[in-house]
């Protein structure tokens, strides 16, 4: 199955973009290899000149790799994925391809805590400027418009209040300031949501989290059309933050379970939130399933599935929130999400411990927040564990 991209996303999923070789193997091959061999010289000559297509050196080209940006663009319904190391070096490659010195871009304020860091510490150096705004004050994004404005990026929903931006609506501000929209969608990924349908120009991906789904392997991509991201492979050829064959190949199969797994978080997920509503010691609950939750409604419109991830605040601050994490047995403590194995953590100590006080309180981050990312566990074992470690607070 090449290009018959007609088919439905589930059939995507498991087929799309596979090229049997000559051995005929059922399940997609793995390619270890950094180079590949010509019939003659003329033919390595026409490789070189880029008159024919075909496979040179594994820093640009790989099967097993092109399977997985094949297969990842189909699903998200775009003409070409980019895979990437890493999703920030997905991050790193949109803007090396795409800005250059005295452009300005415009950043929802919750974005991961590493792109933060991306962005101020070495995109600045390079004279690129970044304004910061709250992803769902659509006139904040259209006041920080600039005539150099040439990136709007976001993250939706924002991690980890599940605040949600208006993608249309976002991709109209960009276009009408000349200027693109460039959407993370590690937390959705394209089981539940598919940017590009709401006019975004280019989707990130943090392939580390819910498309290996089981905590293994790093890498990233960036999906578009094929012209924007001629630029973005530009840099990943030359540079080289390229995606490993390995772990295209476990991305690869992640794609082919992603949707089930997507509805098994989301199902586990919304059933804790409701749980920890009725919960005395938990004082809050952030999770766009929720109807009170403020981007219920768009996120019920752009989204297929409100996701695996929920904040909670309990009661008592930084003390009470740590105890009732050093008190789970089952859960993990770490920063990781998107595993079949629930994770839990404290932002504002860890994920979130580089932002100042005062713009970790402006997005809303307070000591008594704990970020569970749900994994695929009877939900029954993951309320005990977070019942017996409330229930220590008293
Ligand atoms: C993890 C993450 C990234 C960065 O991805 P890596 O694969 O760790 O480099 C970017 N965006 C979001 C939303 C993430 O959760």
């Amino acid at each position: 199955m090449n290009d018959d991209n007609h088919y439905r996303p589930d059939t995507l999923a498991v087929r799309a973009g596979q090229r049997r070789s000559a051995e005929r193997e059922h399940s997609e091959a793995l390619f270890l290899t950094s180079s590949y061999v010509f019939d003659d010289a003329a033919s390595a000559a026409a490789h070189f000149a880029n008159e024919v297509e075909g496979n040179v050196y594994s820093r640009y080209t790989n099967p097993t790799v092109r399977n997985f940006e094949e297969r990842l663009a189909a699903l998200e319904g775009a003409e070409k994925a980019v895979a990437t190391s890493s999703g920030m070096a997905a991050i790193m490659a949109i803007v090396m391809g795409h800005l250059k010195q005295g452009d300005q871009i415009i950043c929802s304020r919750d974005v991961f805590g590493s792109t933060h860091v991306l962005l101020e510490k070495t995109i600045a150096k390079f004279g690129v400027e970044v304004a910061y705004v709250p992803l769902a004050d659509l006139d904040a994004w259209r006041a920080a418009l600039q005539p150099n404005t040439k990136l709007l990026y976001c993250e939706t929903p924002s991690n980890p209040l599940a605040e949600v931006g208006d993608i249309a609506a976002l991709a109209e501000i960009a276009h009408a300031g000349g200027a693109l929209l460039a959407v993370d969608n590690c937390f959705c990924t394209p089981a539940l949501q598919q940017p590009l349908k709401w006019g975004a120009d280019l989707v990130i991906h943090s392939a580390t989290k819910f498309i290996d789904g089981q905590g293994r392997c790093l890498g990233g991509a960036v999906v578009g059309s094929r012209e924007l991201l001629e630029p973005v492979l530009g840099f990943v050829r030359s540079a080289g933050p390229t995606m490993s064959p390995f772990n295209a190949w476990v991305f690869l199969k992640g794609l082919e379970t992603l949707k089930l797994r997507m509805r098994a978080h989301c199902a586990s997920a919304a059933a804790l939130a409701a749980w920890l509503v009725a919960q005395p010691q938990v004082e809050k609950v952030y999770y766009a399933g929720l109807p009170d939750h403020p981007g219920h409604a768009l996120a019920a419109k752009q989204q297929s599935g409100f996701g695996a991830v929920v904040g909670f605040v309990v009661k008592g601050g930084r003390s009470a929130a740590w105890q009732v994490i050093d008190g789970c047995r089952l859960l993990s403590l770490t920063a990781n999400l998107g595993d079949t194995k629930t994770t839990i953590v404290h932002p504002a100590t860890t994920t979130h411990g580089r932002l100042s006080d005062d713009s970790r309180a402006a997005a809303g981050i307070v000591d008594g927040l704990i970020r569970v990312s749900v994994g695929l566990e009877d939900i029954a074992d993951i309320q005990a564990d977070l019942a017996a470690a409330l229930a220590g607070l008293g």
